[in-house]
């Protein structure tokens, strides 16, 4: 089962990959928005990295959510809201059907308050399919379901770039953006990544 351990070590994972990457993210959002992603989501996951703590997975997950709701930028919320509800999960270690519901819950959140659907061009194309992987997979260890769903969210992730925008700001853009990768949907891909290896 996923320990609160391990979701700490989850996430500061995911926060060292996109602290070492920002400038990808920055980038895409350069390319289809103003320019800020990597900014907001570096800036709230470094203040996050030195304020988690927690004895199980939600407990971990709640104490990364603040920084999010605090941060810049149509993301923070977004972000803080998935974490927040992520924290609504099991008070004890998870397992996979665990994992499963509780990423069924925060996806459907996100995608009530951004009123995005698959195919809109944001991090609900990455958040959906992973959600669904997790919901699916065969496998009981949350190593190799985790695994799945990050080979799920970059699939999504990849496929926002022949995509126009339907939310944010690249949707001022339109035709203009639809080569560009949507950056929140890249970052939900580098959280599942995170997983691998630690
Ligand atoms: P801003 O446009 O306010 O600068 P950010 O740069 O912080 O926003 O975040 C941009 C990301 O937020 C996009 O890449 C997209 O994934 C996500 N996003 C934007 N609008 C929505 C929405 N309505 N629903 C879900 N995600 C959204
Ligand atoms: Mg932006
Ligand atoms: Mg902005």
């Amino acid at each position: 089962e996923l320990t609160g351990a391990d979701a700490r070590a989850w996430l500061l994972a995911f926060a060292d990959r996109v602290v070492a990457d920002a400038d990808e993210l920055t980038e895409l959002d350069r390319q289809a928005g103003d320019g800020d992603f990597g900014w907001n989501i570096g800036s709230a996951l470094k203040r996050a990295r030195a304020n988690l703590d927690g004895d199980d997975p939600a407990a971990v997950f709640q104490s990364g959510s603040d920084t999010f709701l605090a941060s810049g930028g149509t993301s923070g919320p977004l972000f803080g809201l998935w974490f927040g509800r992520l924290g609504a999960g099991p008070s004890a270690s998870w397992s996979v059907p665990d994992l499963a519901g509780a990423f069924e819950t925060a996806t459907g959140a996100v995608r009530r308050l951004g009123k995005a659907e698959v195919g809109h061009k944001t991090m609900v194309d990455a958040m959906v399919p992973a959600t669904h992987a997790l919901a699916t997979t065969g496998s009981s260890h949350w190593r190799e379901a985790l695994r799945e769903a990050a080979v799920a969210a970059r699939a999504g992730a990849e496929s926002t770039s022949g995509m126009v925008a339907h939310r944010g700001r690249a949707s001022y853009l339109g035709e203009r953006a639809r080569e560009v990768l949507d950056p929140g949907a890249v970052s939900i891909a580098w959280f599942f990544e995170a997983a691998d290896g630690i």
